[in-house]
């Protein structure tokens, strides 16, 4: 007998998951609360670059759609400018990624996927599931999944105090998508910027709504000089912002501003949550279990860019488990065990996210630095991006961290 799933979340791992149950001839509902049209005209979500693992889960249902219009993104830069000097930097590499990376705005992927999940057979059904649609759907599908996000429903999940490090927010995040800007040369990257004591910027090319743009990306510290955006009242306002802050904190990727304008109006964001990791099955008032999926289990700052990484790998971790599970049912066992085949990759993404919230250990500073001297190191630091797992356990353990600088340096002098 065909199995019937039900998801909440026309996202990225929801929409994943539901295309690729639909292709091995599942049947599927997916509660999506904005309509395609909804979503592309609404604001930008996310700067969703997503590294080569993570795309070939894309890849592997066809739904890569965009892979010649997207520009690459070729490398990883990083600078940690010299706060007494103007204009120098203490620290300043760049290397490039084994396989480009790729960020495809939300809004315009999202509503691309919901028609190829409606063109395969799938119900899309529009509506804000709250917890009695949540019944209805858990009656009648063999499995519901929530793949909700940062939605208020996550919250029927009970935050998992032991696996989850803090309990605020970290950074006031904050996302402007231009036109104009000069690329990185001589090649493209991610050009991160850690500015001690205020936060980090970031920028890379992307492709929206109306072609090729940059995101820039905001992480400030709570309480500091780049948590300043709730003044800001116009799309004019928050360009106008966040050329200040680059002008003051990163000056050397303000030289290639001089000609910058928002992709549109909606290509702004600024906001801020905890970084929180969530019990896997949650209980509704019948008895019956629901299952978390990506973000509403594990959300990440987005400092390391992982989000979209995860929700792509979780979403192939469950299609995987789902698909050899035949028509045994998918029971509360089921579900935990499957979290943790997830979580056994997740942790280390979670653990490496977390630990560039808090100010850097001096192994870590050490690291970036010695990066500069080694284009081995640097390529492994760039390459980690792709999969946060390489970067365990010794970028934790002072020790371990200086023995693999020291011999990736060594590796560099042969
Ligand atoms: C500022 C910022 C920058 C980021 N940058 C990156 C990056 O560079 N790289 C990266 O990998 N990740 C990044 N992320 C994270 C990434 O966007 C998310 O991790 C990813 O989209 C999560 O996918 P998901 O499927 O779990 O949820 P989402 O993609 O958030 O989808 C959830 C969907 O569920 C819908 N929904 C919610 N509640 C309901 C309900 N009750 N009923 C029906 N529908 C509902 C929502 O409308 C939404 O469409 C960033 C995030 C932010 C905020």
């Amino acid at each position: 007998m065909t199995r019937r799933i039900a998801i909440v979340g026309a996202g990225q791992s929801g929409l994943q998951t539901g295309i690729g149950l639909l292709q091995q001839g599942y049947q599927v509902t997916l509660i999506s609360n904005r309509t395609g049209e909804q979503i592309s005209a609404g604001r930008v979500m996310s700067s969703q670059c997503m590294f080569d693992n993570a795309l070939e889960t894309e890849r592997a249902l066809g739904i890569n759609f965009w892979e010649n219009d997207c520009p690459p993104v070729q490398g990883i830069g990083m600078t940690v400018p010299d706060s007494e000097r103007a204009g120098q930097a203490l620290i300043n590499w760049s290397a490039r990624l084994d396989k480009p990376a790729q960020s495809v705005d939300q809004r315009l992927k999202m509503p691309v996927w919901m028609d190829e999940f409606v063109r395969l057979g799938g119900e899309l059904v529009i509506r804000d599931a709250g917890i009695d649609e949540l019944e209805e759907l858990a009656a009648s599908h063999d499995l519901v999944l929530i793949a909700a996000g940062k939605g208020e429903i996550v919250r029927l999940f009970e935050r998992d105090a032991e696996r989850s490090v803090f309990d605020k927010p970290q950074r006031a995040l904050a996302l402007t998508y231009v036109q104009g800007m000069a690329p990185a040369e001589p090649y493209s990257r991610v050009a991160f910027n850690l500015i001690p004591g205020v936060g980090e910027y970031f920028v890379f090319p992307a492709l929206t709504l109306n072609g090729p743009c940059e995101i820039m990306v905001f992480e400030g510290i709570p309480g500091g000089p780049m948590d300043c955006w709730q003044d800001v009242s116009s799309p004019a306002q928050h360009l106008a912002r966040s050329l200040e802050i680059i002008r003051t904190y990163a000056p050397g990727e303000a030289e290639r501003c001089t000609d910058v304008q928002l992709t549109d109006d909606n290509g702004i964001l600024a906001g801020r949550f905890a970084p929180t990791v969530r019990k896997p099955v949650a209980t509704l008032p019948s008895g019956r279990a629901v299952f978390g999926i990506a973000d509403t289990l594990v959300v990440n700052d987005p400092i390391t860019g992982q989000g979209s990484n995860n929700g792509a790998k979780c979403s192939r971790v469950y299609l995987q488990a789902i698909l050899s599970r035949g028509d045994a049912p998918f029971d509360t066992a089921w579900m935990q065990q499957t979290f943790e085949t997830y979580w056994r990759y997740a942790q280390d993404v979670v653990s490496w996210t977390n630990s560039l919230l808090l100010p850097p250990p001096e192994h870590i500073l050490n690291l970036l630095g010695a990066a500069q001297r080694s284009p081995a190191l640097a390529a492994s630091i760039a390459n980690g991006f792709n999969n946060p797992p390489d970067f365990m356990p010794w970028w934790l353990e002072p020790e371990s961290c200086d023995h693999f600088v020291n011999e990736q340096l060594k590796r560099g002098l042969k």
